[in-house]
């Protein structure tokens, strides 16, 4: 077996050779004439001259060997269905579905925005995209219209594809209101709209904008929709990710690299195999889902589940906390991946539900998009009796930056660290404010990578070069590098442990969120002057938002009723604008926010008042009477 210290080696000293080799993982119509184009840093081209498509390497190329093996699983435990898809039948949908697109104007290039809950459809969408070369943006179905709105003015999409609405919990989430709301609130409109009708709630249908996907299906059952050949750095998709102004960045990726990454990523780190299943309990509207539920799996030949419906429901719609233990036995799952959060929803509920069913398919339980604490980490590792490996990466990246390649050489996991660095990410810690590389063991620094970013990570800011570099490139002094925006350190064996952020984006269950989108949000509440936004640690949902708001009349915040009211009134406004996930768990009222002399809002010492922890260095604090505010607010309520 190759070690893994030589593997990774030579994947930064002799990049090109060893990219060229992984090249060949996917299927090329032309091969690539370059491997590596760094000659405009921090702009990296992969696989130049190559064309290739991300749909055939998903879908296609299985019909030869594999045409009845189960690809596509879509099981709702809000609807209470099941339904698979040979790849067959996957290529059979997603050429209708490319039928359908075509006839209402989309072309290569064009953006289709995808505003849809975890149905089938929703993947038949983004391989529909891919194969005729459209830009798909998929955005978060739990996302409200003014959070909709401003990834629609930013795609600028030809046409939108959504659903009459989504479920969570049996409760019906009507997709379509919001929708149409945030296409009123919006300057760009879309050309059309396609709904999918899933009988949940009744749509208001406005004529030559709106389509039905049922009656537009029947018009192309039998089409024929070839692969577009892309160049390997022709745009597939953008996602929007929060960062630290109000304004979502749109995080935009290849085609090639991208293909390229996530087969290596399901062979040496994920070890999937064509036949096998693999789970990730995400959503498509995250970097995980078009990763790891869409297109990842189904390069690598496996079947992907679908899942709509929280981690505690059974198929019956009744309560079941052994929901994702029933599916790994019925559909043998071999590979699952999820988020520490809800490994901790689970480990609030009877441990007898782990041991209900047969699991032995499982091999390996993959968590990422927040700190895995220790605890849960071993909870659930003796509960499954199967490995447990975190890993560390970002929207941006598209695939993981650190964990354990077992697919390479067999490593050990240490609980409370993601792992060693990943092949092609030249990872360093620097020093925030010299840049200098901290080699020692224990120092903290910023977590950094030093370009080219390998294959699959985003090329970037969609329609904003300037963003891209400046954003992630320009933060260390004296250095064109990388930064993360998370803080870590490194032990002796180079495993990496993160703690925390360096900006102020926080982490709400796995879901990343930018406090000053937020605080635009409360601060236009007609009532509310100011607001500063924290990250608090939860023991749930790693972190949860918490508020404290200046009201524009004290007088309004005179009684536990009033202050009650005024809560109520800001909470209900951040969940209409950007949605239920941004909404704090508690809004508090307080007279002065605490600022330096300078202005600037003390974000990290009120977090650490509200974490009972010292909020350090407070000496260019303006005035102190603020902070004790907070203080005795939050005792009184510990
Ligand atoms: P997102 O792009 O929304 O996936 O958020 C990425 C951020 O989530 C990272 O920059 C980290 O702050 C955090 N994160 C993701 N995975 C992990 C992990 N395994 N351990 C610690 N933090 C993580």
């Amino acid at each position: 077996m190759t070690k893994y210290a030589d593997f990774y080696r030579r994947s930064l000293d002799d990049r090109d050779a060893f990219w060229r080799e992984q090249a060949g993982l996917i299927d090329w119509n032309t091969p690539p004439r370059q491997i590596c184009d760094y000659s405009n840093p921090p702009f990296a081209r992969w696989y130049l001259g190559g064309t290739t498509n991300l749909c055939h390497n998903a879908v296609d190329r299985h019909l030869k060997d594999r045409p009845n093996q189960t690809a596509l699983i879509c099981v709702s435990t809000e609807t209470c269905t099941e339904k698979t898809y040979s790849f067959r039948e996957l290529h059979a949908e997603v050429q209708r579905t490319a039928a359908m697109l075509r006839e209402l104007g989309v072309r290569k290039g064009d953006r289709v925005l995808i505003y849809m809950p975890m149905i089938a459809q929703a993947a038949f969408t983004m391989l529909a995209c891919a194969r005729i070369g459209a830009i798909h943006s998929v955005v978060f179905g739990g996302f409200a219209s003014a959070s909709v709105a401003s990834r629609i003015d930013d795609a600028a999409p030809k046409l939108i594809v959504s659903a009459d609405a989504g479920s969570r919990g049996g409760k019906v989430v009507e997709y379509k209101p919001l929708l149409d709301e945030a296409i009123r609130l919006s300057k760009h409109k879309p050309d059309a709209v396609l709904l999918v009708d899933r009988g949940l709630s009744a749509m208001n249908v406005i004529a030559d904008r709106d389509h039905l996907w049922g009656a537009l299906r029947q018009k192309h059952l039998d089409a024929v929709v070839p692969c577009e050949w892309l160049e390997s750095n022709d745009i597939s998709y953008t996602i929007y990710t929060s960062g630290t102004t109000g304004n979502p960045k749109g995080v935009q990726r290849d085609t090639g690299g991208y293909a390229v990454a996530l087969a290596a990523s399901m062979k040496y780190i994920f070890g999937g195999k064509a036949g096998e299943t693999y789970f990730s309990t995400s959503d498509i509207g995250w970097v995980v889902g078009h990763s790891y539920i869409v297109y990842g799996p189904l390069i690598a030949g496996m079947a992907t589940i679908m899942y709509e419906g929280l981690p505690t429901r059974g198929l019956d719609g009744e309560s079941n906390p052994g929901i994702w233990w029933q599916l790994v036995e019925k559909y043998k799952i071999t590979q699952l991946f999820s988020a520490p959060t809800a490994v901790r929803v689970l480990k609030k509920h009877d441990p007898v539900y782990l041991k209900k069913y047969d699991i032995s398919s499982l091999k390996t339980l993959y968590l990422a998009g927040e700190p895995l604490d220790e605890p849960t980490a071993q909870w659930i590792s003796d509960a499954l009796g199967v490995p447990v490996i975190d890993n560390y990466w970002q929207t941006e990246t598209g695939w993981p930056i650190l964990t354990i390649a077992n697919g390479v050489e067999k490593a050990p996991s240490k609980f409370g660290s993601p792992g060693i660095a990943m092949y092609g990410y030249d990872v360093k810690l620097l020093n925030e404010s010299t840049g200098e590389e901290l080699r020692g063991v224990g120092e903290k620094g910023v977590v950094a990578i030093e370009g080219p970013l390998p294959p699959g990570c985003m090329q970037t800011v969609w329609r904003d070069d300037a963003r891209f570099v400046k954003t992630y490139w320009e933060t260390v002094p004296g250095k064109m590098v990388y930064s993360t925006f998370d803080w870590g350190i490194r032990d002796k064996d180079g495993y990496f442990f993160i703690l925390g952020r360096t900006d102020d984006v926080i982490n709400v269950a796995g879901h990343r969120l930018g406090t000053r989108e937020i605080e635009e949000t409360i601060s236009s509440h007609p009532n509310i002057a100011e607001v500063a936004v924290v990250g608090v640690a939860d023991p749930l949902k790693g972190q949860v938002a918490m508020a404290f708001a200046v009201p524009r009349d004290a007088a309004s915040v005179s009684d536990d009723r009033a202050r009650l009211q005024l809560e109520g009134e800001v909470m209900k406004l951040v969940e209409q604008r950007l949605g239920a996930i941004a909404r704090p768990a508690r809004v508090r009222f307080v007279t002065l926010l605490p600022k330096t002399r300078s202005g600037k809002l003390l974000r990290r010492a009120i977090q650490a008042v509200c974490e009972d922890r010292n909020p350090g260095d407070l000496s260019s604090m303006d005035d102190p009477s603020a902070l004790r505010q907070i203080t005795d607010l939050v005792t009184a309520n510990r």
